[in-house]
């Protein structure tokens, strides 16, 4: 697959993350987890609203809550590949008198979560998890496929004081099912339109092939695996000068995977293939004010004119 791998000439990001924190986010006593503030979101709307204005003809839009269930979740073989990044809803059940005693210990100066049970719920990792179930409730996939347009509230559990590595974000994405040969074009088209965006926005980028970070030694044989096939790309903007360029976008091909795992079928009774295109929105955004700089009404013309600021 030939891959446009270019970089406009528009200027690096120069603006430090660290100085951006103040005018974007406050803390929440946690690393990776921020209020945002109206400087910020409107920028997210902004931007949600450019992404929707790229959407194309047929697509199903979804929009899930920040929470999933924790058997689907399994059946994705997610504990498999990033166990050490997943978060588990977990509930103080019972009595009324046991519920109680939890509390009491905690106002006794001990620990009130020593009896919390694990609820059946996962914090979403990824906003198409959810949508594949959903087509496999419907039976055969159509011949012509189906395209979703899904978001969530994402959680990973990768605490850190990089403004670009949140542990609470949010992704968008637009997901395809079908032929392998309707995946193949869907990506490669979706490349196109994705590299577009990001000149409009007046990013700095490249494309490149990428793997995701699978957990343990099994998972380096998994991530070479994605590599040999090219099943990732990403779109990277360098945001820290010549330390490692930040993966703002994604796009994906599972192959048979989800399909299989979902008994996702066409009309033959071949297991569909899927692929997505994430777009990391606190990414983008805060690569454009890492970019362009805190004050949205000095940003370049063409910039504030694609997003409608
Ligand atoms: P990275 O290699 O940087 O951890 P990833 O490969 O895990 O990224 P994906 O699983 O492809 O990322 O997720 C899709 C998109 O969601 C990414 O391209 C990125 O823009 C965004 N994203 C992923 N993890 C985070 C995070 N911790 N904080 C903010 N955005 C994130
Ligand atoms: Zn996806
Ligand atoms: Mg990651």
């Amino acid at each position: 697959m030939n891959m446009p791998l270019r970089t406009p000439p528009a200027r690096p990001a120069e603006h430090g993350l660290d100085t951006l924190f103040d005018g974007l986010f406050r803390p929440m006593d946690a690393d990776g987890v921020y209020a945002r503030t109206g400087r910020y979101e409107a920028v997210v709307e902004a931007l949600q609203a450019l992404i929707s204005r790229q959407r194309e003809e047929g697509t199903e839009v979804f929009r899930f809550p920040p929470v999933m269930s924790r058997r689907h979740l399994e059946t994705h073989g997610y504990l498999k590949s990033f166990p050490n990044l997943l978060g588990c809803v977990s509930c103080l059940e019972g009595s009324e008198a046991e519920i109680r005693g939890a509390v009491d210990r905690h106002y006794a100066g001990g620990d009130w979560t020593e009896t919390l049970e694990t609820a059946d719920l996962v914090l979403t990792p990824a906003a198409c998890y959810p949508v594949y179930p959903i087509a496999a409730a419907r039976g055969a996939v159509p011949a012509q496929g189906y395209r979703f347009d899904v978001a969530c509230d994402c959680f990973r559990r990768e605490p850190s004081r990089d403004l670009d590595r949140l542990q609470s974000f949010r992704m968008r994405e637009y997901v395809c099912v079908g032929t392998p040969e309707q995946i193949q074009a869907f990506r490669e088209r979706w490349i196109v339109k994705a590299t577009a965006l990001a000149d409009r926005l007046g990013l700095v980028y490249e494309v490149a092939q990428a793997s995701d970070p699978f957990f343990g030694r099994v998972g380096q044989l998994m991530a070479m695996n994605q590599l040999e096939q090219a099943l990732k790309f990403e779109l990277l903007v360098p945001l820290r000068g010549d330390g490692p360029a930040t993966a703002c976008m994604s796009f994906n091909y599972h192959r048979e995977h989800f399909g299989t795992t979902w008994n996702l079928r066409d009309a033959g009774g071949e297991p569909a293939h899927t692929g997505c295109v994430a777009f990391g929105i606190d990414r983008l955004t805060v690569a454009l004010f890492a970019t362009h700089g805190l004050e949205v009404a000095d940003w370049p013309a063409g910039v504030r004119d694609a997003l409608g600021l």
